[in-house]
């Protein structure tokens, strides 16, 4: 069963440069966290990290959780961005990866790197 969106060349252009735009803002996004994550930061400017008082390790160690756990976010993001542009060059964006039925368009333009129709993905989800 195959099936492909009629997508015009030029939405599929403009969706594009958009996920591409999208992805640098992300890496900028990244590689700004990065800066700031307190256990990084100390180890460029010194070479090694300074034992705080308990407090600040804590505060520290807090921070560096949540800046661990935005990462994680935007890198999945970016994958998930790398993966849609592949499937527009293969031709394959809008079609769910899991059935091979065209992805509603309003979805698309709500989650434009959803990779499985609403059905799929709502099967998934009881899984987890
Ligand atoms: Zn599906």
């Amino acid at each position: 069963m195959k099936s492909s969106q009629n997508f015009t060349s030029n939405f599929l252009k403009s969706l594009q440069t958009n996920l591409i735009k999208m992805k640098k803002d992300i890496e900028g996004k990244v590689s700004r966290l990065k800066k700031n994550d307190p256990f990084i930061k100390e180890y460029k400017q010194d070479g090694f990290r300074n034992v705080d008082a308990l407090e600040e390790e804590v505060a520290d160690l807090d921070e560096h959780k949540e800046t661990n756990a935005i990462l994680f976010d935007l890198r999945k993001t970016i994958k998930d961005i790398n993966d849609t542009l592949v499937r527009i060059r293969n031709g394959k964006y809008g079609v769910c990866e899991e059935c091979s039925s065209k992805i509603n368009s309003k979805r698309l333009l709500a989650y434009p790197t959803a990779k499985y129709c609403i059905l799929c993905e709502k099967k998934f989800e009881k899984k987890v």
